[in-house]
């Protein structure tokens, strides 16, 4: 029989929170033919095991797996009580850590004092979810930043999994990467939130236009409000934009309102 000696070997892939998000790309994980353990605060044996991952509520075991890569998949709230609860010292061997957190600069501070000093860091984030990539990742952007690598080839094994998918590869560093989240990202899931606030729903008459605030209202308030709040409280540049919501508002209030005390003025 050939053998397929250009195939890499697979990874051994420890996820640390297995919420939605890391469920979602565990399956593709899975389906690449990685080996996957997990570690969670919950119990989601039951879904692990319909995934086909190891998991465990414990360190030890999973520390005892020996991954070659720790992807951290929990919320950016809960990052640094998660990281005070792991045993680095436990940890044997480099090892390539991994975030998948919505902001970077947070992760890139917190993980870069937790890490042991001889293992790598990448901070990720796939600018994707369940729904966004239900149908495939092809096109789909994921954002990256090498904050600390020295094997290479562990790291492009592992950036590997997404070019597999036809992801589109963008390398920018982590401050970049908040800036402009803060303008697209940060942006969308307010005026999410805002439209969800105010409670609109489809109507006979919905135009094209109104049926996508519906579907972005929907889409936003399936992601948990940690998330959410997390892009604002670990974001410094989600403030400005915040502030600059509220002034275009203002702006568009006070375009009409002088166009109504003109129009009644002439009318008068
Ligand atoms: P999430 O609400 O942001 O995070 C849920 C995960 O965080 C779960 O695994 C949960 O653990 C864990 N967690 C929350 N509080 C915790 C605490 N106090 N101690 C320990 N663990 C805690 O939902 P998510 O959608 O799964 O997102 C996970 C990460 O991926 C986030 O950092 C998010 O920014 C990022 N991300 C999400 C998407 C997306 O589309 N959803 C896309 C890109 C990146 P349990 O499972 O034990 O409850």
């Amino acid at each position: 029989m050939a053998s397929n000696s250009s195939q890499p070997s697979p990874l051994k892939i420890g996820i640390v929170g297995l919420g939605p998000f890391a469920q979602f790309l565990a399956a593709t994980f899975v389906k690449q033919g990685h080996a996957l353990t997990a570690v969670s605060r919950t119990d989601h044996s039951l879904i692990a095991s319909r995934l086909g991952i190891l998991s465990f509520n414990s360190y030890d075991q999973f520390i005892d797996a020996h991954n070659d890569v720790i992807l951290i998949c929990t919320s950016i709230l809960s990052l640094s009580e998660v990281l005070k609860s792991i045993p680095f010292d436990r940890i044997k061997g480099p090892t390539l850590f991994v975030d998948v957190l919505s902001v970077k600069e947070h992760p890139q501070k917190l993980l870069l004092q937790a890490i042991p000093v001889d293992s790598d860091l990448l901070c990720t984030h796939p600018m994707f979810g369940p729904e966004s990539g239900k149908d495939g990742w092809r096109g789909l952007p994921i954002v990256y930043d090498k904050v600390r690598i020295r094997n290479e080839d562990l790291c492009s094994r592992f950036l590997g999994i997404f070019q597999n998918e036809g992801c589109r590869m963008v390398e920018m560093t982590c401050e970049e990467h908040d800036r402009e989240a803060a303008r697209s990202q940060f942006l969308t899931h307010t005026v999410g939130r805002i439209l969800s606030e105010m409670e609109i729903e489809s109507t006979s008459m919905d135009t094209k236009g109104f049926q996508t605030l519906i579907q972005l209202k929907d889409n936003t308030v399936k992601d948990s409000f940690d998330l959410y709040s997390g892009l604002y409280v670990h974001n410094r540049f989600a403030k400005q934009e915040l502030k600059a919501l509220e002034l275009a508002l203002e702006a568009v209030k006070q375009k009409l309102q002088e166009k109504m005390d003109n129009t009644l003025e002439e009318n008068s």
